[in-house]
């Protein structure tokens, strides 16, 4: 076998990613191919730089161990997915006789793919060929519009109808720069005008999605603080009224978080989750951010399954997630000598 055949063979681990992505679909259409670990690399440098060292340490001693707890706080993932991520590692570590810190970083390796695959496990349920009705929804400036217009242009790209729904009437210019969109994609957006009631939009949106046979629609919504009351009650209230107009449409939540935002990320995650329920998480700017630890913490906590990650600001830098590229990328496999 030539050397160039040989190397375009996946490995096991390329195999096991590849599944991962493959099993289902999302909103009715395929998976994006998977880029988590390249988009993950700064991430994962971050994360290497701070426990790295640890796993060259002669003794697990409890001050390796307490140095591991800080470091994975530091590295954003979080005091309660902390906790249990290394009483688990401890556990296991201790049930071996001679456990060195190489195995510890096995362990950890192993302990985040579970965590973050359990959380995926969220998504099961998701509606494979099924007309689907997505809300968006997550702070000023994560990525919401800019993610809407890439799901849309994959989804048309599969030959699937879309239809947006221009419910920012909040935002100056939010209803301008989704139909700007539209026009580019050829995508048909619902739009009232600005300072106008976000409820109506999506009503009228799912009338013409019905009477169009239409696939997907995609609500984009004003971007909130998560603490004010009045808006997030305006936004429960265009749940309802999606939920109340849906019929036949699988109806989704889609929480949008920019994985710079650390861990007030978390803290979204649960005051959207209380308000409205969110079915999966969008993770915007995966490219620009070393602060990526986010995703373990929502996953540990909110066992809340990542369903897309934005790679880039342009149309195609959308990918699916995969929790083994994901922990790869974290703490990559030792390359064989
Ligand atoms: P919205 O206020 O939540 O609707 O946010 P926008 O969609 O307007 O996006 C805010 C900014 O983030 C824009 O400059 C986008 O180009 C940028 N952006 C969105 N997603 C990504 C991403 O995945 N990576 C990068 N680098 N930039 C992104």
């Amino acid at each position: 076998m030539s050397e160039a055949k040989r190397r375009s063979r996946p490995t096991p681990r390329e195999r096991a990613s590849a599944r991962n992505c493959q099993e289902e679909k999302i909103f009715g259409f395929r998976k994006r191919p998977d880029r988590t670990r390249e988009a993950a690399a700064k991430t994962g440098a971050a994360f290497s730089r701070l426990i790295g060292g640890l796993f060259s340490r002669d003794t697990l001693d409890d001050d390796f161990w307490d140095s591991l707890e800080e470091a994975l706080i530091m590295a954003d993932v979080g005091m309660k997915t902390t906790m249990e991520l290394v009483a688990r590692v401890r556990e296991k570590a201790d049930s071996r006789k001679a456990c060195a810190a190489p195995v510890v970083r096995g362990l950890l390796r192993s302990e985040i793919t579970d965590t973050l695959q359990r959380a995926q496990k969220g998504g099961a349920g998701l509606a494979d060929d099924q007309a689907a009705v997505v809300l968006f929804f997550g702070v000023n400036g994560v990525g919401k519009t800019t993610s809407i217009a890439k799901l849309a242009h994959s989804a048309r790209g599969e030959g699937r109808s879309v239809l947006l729904a221009a419910a920012d009437t909040f935002r100056a210019g939010a209803i301008e720069q989704l139909q700007e969109w539209g026009r580019r994609l050829g995508v048909d957006v619902i739009a009232h005008r600005a300072g106008g009631d976000p409820g109506a939009v999506a009503f009228d949106a799912m009338a013409a999605a019905r009477a169009r046979g239409t696939d997907l629609i995609l609500v984009d919504t004003a971007g909130r603080l998560h603490t004010k009351h009045n808006l997030m009650e305006e936004l429960k209230k265009v749940d309802r009224i999606i939920a109340a107009q849906a019929g036949d449409f699988a109806r989704y939540g889609l929480l949008v978080i920019d994985s710079a935002t650390g861990q007030n990320g978390l803290i979204q995650a649960r005051a959207f989750s209380e308000a409205i329920g969110c079915d999966g998480v969008f993770l915007t700017k995966l490219d620009g951010t070393a602060k990526g630890g986010i995703v373990l913490a929502i996953a540990g906590e909110m066992r809340l399954p990542v369903w897309f990650i934005g790679t880039g600001e342009s149309l195609g830098d959308l990918s699916t997630f995969d929790p083994v590229g994901f922990a790869d990328a974290l703490i990559p496999e030792p390359t064989e000598a």
